[in-house]
């Protein structure tokens, strides 16, 4: 178990607990159709708000991986095999393979 998933695991728990607290909290202070209602009405936009923070990271991350060039290095700069002038942006040319390139704008 590598570090991230203990941070979802540990995030999913903690949602987990704030769920259960809400449901707890909302069977104490209420009768049964209007707790439920409530917990509906609470637990709705929380996970609105947890899906769009998680596609906004997982965007924002998309998004700065092609900003910066990502695999296929900075924009802006193109690759030509030396060997067979083939414009390309990898470690060997997919032309004739060879790892002798140079860079021009
Ligand atoms: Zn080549």
């Amino acid at each position: 178990m590598n570090d991230s998933t203990k941070r979802f695991l540990t995030s999913q728990l903690v949602w987990i607990g704030i769920y259960f607290g809400i449901a707890v909290a909302a069977s104490f202070l209420l009768q049964f159709p209007y707790s439920f209602l409530v917990l509906f009405a609470a637990i709705i936009p929380l996970s609105l708000y947890r899906r769009r923070r998680y596609l906004k990271k997982m965007g924002g991350g998309e998004d700065s991986f092609f900003r910066s060039g990502g695999m296929f290095g900075p924009k802006g700069i193109d690759y030509y095999c030396i060997n067979c002038g083939t414009k390309h942006h990898q470690i060997a040319c997919p032309n004739c393979g060879s790892k002798m390139k140079k860079a021009g704008f």
